[in-house]
């Protein structure tokens, strides 16, 4: 039997008319500044649809586009300048940057209550201790997914396949704060398949195409796919096609994870407006 696909793009529709409506609510609309540096394609893509979803939100897109050979300061000042702009309610810096950039010291510079991509060293501690913070997009709206579809994740053994900062690591912490029994695995994970066939839920970041296949889930497991990769035949994801017979619901690619990290961003964004992160 095929499983239950989890329509992405209908939650993140109703997170973004949601969101609208929040905004119409406000005595002030929320202003998002996007930070570009360079003019790499797909950054350019993705910033634009934050940009452009932020408008149709009722929000002020106050978007800044620096140089490729920006220097480290200039960037600096940038990020001060918004963050000392009460009209300013949520900052993100699109990553990657240029390599003679210095991501860590830039993404530190935003303050807290701005970080609306949850990235700061700030908010990966509320996280942690699980205090109230801005949470980063695409894993929050892997747990929004979750829940959409029923998903019961209490005393459930999670698996994460990826360590990265923006996606695996506060994964694995939302899903452990939902009473999951959370396993993080990586590059060095051994046996990575007979762990992940233990997981009643399995999300997978790794950025590696099709890297899970069908002898890595256990019949009627939810598996959620955060990968995303432009092939000659389509986009596919880390999961395999063939998981399809074997999973119990699966996120498509595309359709899946992607729309949701928009919505969760918009969101963050008016959370940030009205310091409320609850
Ligand atoms: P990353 O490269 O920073 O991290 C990848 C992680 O996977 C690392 O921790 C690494 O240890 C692990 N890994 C790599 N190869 C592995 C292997 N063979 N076995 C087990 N673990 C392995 O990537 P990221 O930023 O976390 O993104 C992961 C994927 O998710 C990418 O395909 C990216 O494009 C996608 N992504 C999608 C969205 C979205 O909105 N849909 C958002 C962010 C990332």
């Amino acid at each position: 039997m095929s499983a239950t696909l989890i329509d992405g793009r209908a939650v993140a529709e109703r997170i973004r008319k949601q969101v609208a409506a929040d905004v119409g609510a406000l005595a002030t609309s929320p202003g998002l500044a996007t930070i570009l540096v360079g003019d790499d394609p797909a950054s350019a893509i993705y910033v634009g649809n934050k940009r452009k979803q932020c408008v149709t939100a009722g929000m002020r897109d106050l978007h800044r586009h620096l140089p490729a050979d920006v220097p480290q300061a200039a960037v600096a000042d940038v990020i001060d300048e918004l963050a000392a702009e009460p009209s300013v309610d949520g900052i993100l810096l699109q990553l990657p940057l240029p390599k003679h950039l210095d991501a860590v010291a830039l993404i530190d510079r935003i303050p807290p209550d701005k970080d609306v991509d949850g990235l700061t060293e700030v908010n990966a501690g509320r996280l942690t201790l699980n205090r109230p913070g801005l949470r980063p997009c695409t894993p929050a709206g892997v747990l929004v997914l979750l829940d959409e579809a029923g998903i019961e994740l209490g005393g459930a053994h999670a698996v994460v396949v990826g360590r990265s900062d923006l996606v695996g690591k506060p994964m694995a912490q939302l899903l452990l704060q939902r009473n999951a029994t959370a396993t993080v695995c990586h590059s060095r994970t051994r046996e990575l398949a007979s762990v992940c066939r233990q997981a009643d839920v399995l999300v997978v970041a790794a950025g590696v195409p099709r890297l899970i296949g069908a002898d890595a889930v256990r019949p009627g497991a939810t598996v959620i796919d955060v990968g995303i990769h432009r092939t000659d035949d389509g986009l596919c994801g880390d999961v395999d096609r063939g998981v399809n017979e074997i999973a119990g619901a699966l996120t498509p690619v595309p359709g899946g994870v992607g729309p949701m990290t928009i919505a969760m961003l918009l969101r963050n964004t008016v959370f940030a407006a009205t310091q409320d992160f609850t």
